[in-house]
């Protein structure tokens, strides 16, 4: 977010920097808004890119402890009256919202 501030700040000191000299027909003062334009995008592509990946959660596993219960990868505890997580048809940890991944007790 900081990259985009400083590259959108960029675009408007170009910009008024263009504006103030009042010569548009001039090639070489549109360089530094050109430039200043391409990081604004650049900035923008990565920022997309941070909150397509934020999206994308890992899974929360939840192993059975030797009384029955599940303990979440994010630090809870759940119980279930009867069966584990798939048997009661849940996908997602109740507690953080990623994919819910079963880990069975295995007795160790
Ligand atoms: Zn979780």
């Amino acid at each position: 977010m900081q990259e985009l501030i400083k590259a959108v700040r960029e675009w408007i000191a170009a910009t008024d920097a263009r504006r103030a000299l009042n010569a548009s027909d001039e090639p070489a003062l549109f360089a530094p808004l050109k430039k200043a334009n391409k990081r604004v995008k650049v900035a923008e592509a990565v920022l997309r890119r941070e909150a397509l990946a934020a999206q994308v959660k890992p899974s929360c596993g939840w192993k059975q402890d030797e009384d029955g219960n599940w303990d979440t990868a994010c630090g809870d505890k759940h119980i279930y009256i009867d069966g584990g997580p798939k048997d009661n048809g849940a996908k997602f940890c109740c507690y953080c919202g990623a994919k819910l991944r079963e880990v069975p007790f295995n007795g160790v």
